[in-house]
This record gives C-alpha cells, structure tokens and sequence, in this order.
C-alpha cells in the first residue's frame, strides 16, 4: 500500500486537497468534526488503514471546522492532515488549513453528508446559509436578490459562489 486512497465521495468542489493520501508523512492528524456515524467511522478506517502501515497517527475530534487552527500551529513539519465530516464545516477547516501554509498534497478529506451551505452573495458580498445545492436559486440574506448557486467554491471563503439570477 503507497496510498490511502478514497474514490467514494465527490470532494472536488470543496477545495484544492490531495486525490489520495500518500505514506510519507511523519505523522498524520485524523480529525473528525462533529459525530455522525459516518463520520467517525470514516476517521477509524483511516486509523486501521495508517496503523497496518505503520505510520504515527493523532486522533481528534473538533465541533466546528475553525478549531484546526489549534491544531496545526501546535503540529510538525512533515505532517498530514485528514479531515472528515459535514460538508460546510470541511469546508472550514480546508480554508483555515490552507491559510496556515498546509499544502494540497498534505490535505485529505471526506465528505460524509451535506447540511446547510454557505453561498457568497457577488453583489452585497453577504454569506447566505441555506439548504440549497449547485443549480438552486436562493435568496440572499443580504439584499434579498435571487442568487443562483453554482458548482464552485471559493476555497478561502469556504462558500459556494454564486450568480443573481
Ligand atoms: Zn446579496
């Protein structure tokens, strides 16, 4: 084994992170963000999966996606995050991750079931939160435009972008 690799959910849009995890971190933090079973199952596949290669593991489980800050400034050179959970909240703590310096390659997430999204308004530059996906049309809580939500993300947002329609 060279890689763990998961192919079973659609994590693209998310942001820029590794299409698999290599082996050759000096060790890895397994995050889990809140506690839904398949979150947290997916965060003890991963411990198995790093434990028969022989790697050193860190396991921690976060409320929100923001508390990844913490854990970075206090990580090693070499290390390798993963991060499993609700899809806004991945989406956090990948934008939080990538402004303290961690690199796509170092970056492994999964994405065990959507809420509610955030969606950047282009006009008034207002977060929406709604339950909406890619193609719905919502209405900004700012300036009460209809937005269309589309396929793309701002990484450092951690929002959906979108268009008034
Ligand atoms: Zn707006």
């Amino acid at each position: 084994m060279t890689s763990i690799d998961d192919s079973d959910s659609n994590t693209a849009q998310v942001g820029v992170t590794a299409a698999s995890m290599d082996l050759s971190g000096r060790q890895y933090l397994l995050i889990a963000i809140g506690d839904a079973p398949g979150t947290t199952a997916k965060v003890d596949k991963w411990a198995r999966d790093l434990a028969s290669a022989h790697r050193a593991v860190a396991l921690y489980s976060l409320p929100d996606g923001a508390g990844v800050e913490d854990l970075i400034d206090a990580s090693t050179v070499g290390v390798r995050i993963m991060i499993s959970g609700e899809e806004a909240e991945v989406m956090r703590a990948v934008a939080v991750a990538r402004a303290a310096g961690i690199l796509p390659c170092e970056l492994f997430i999964h994405i065990s079931h959507v809420d509610v999204i955030n969606v950047f308004c282009p006009h008034c530059d207002t977060a929406t939160r709604a339950l909406a996906r890619p193609d719905h049309t919502i209405e900004c809580s700012g300036c009460a435009r209809d937005l269309l939500v589309r396929p793309h993300t701002s990484s450092h947002r951690a929002m959906y972008l979108a268009s008034v329609a």
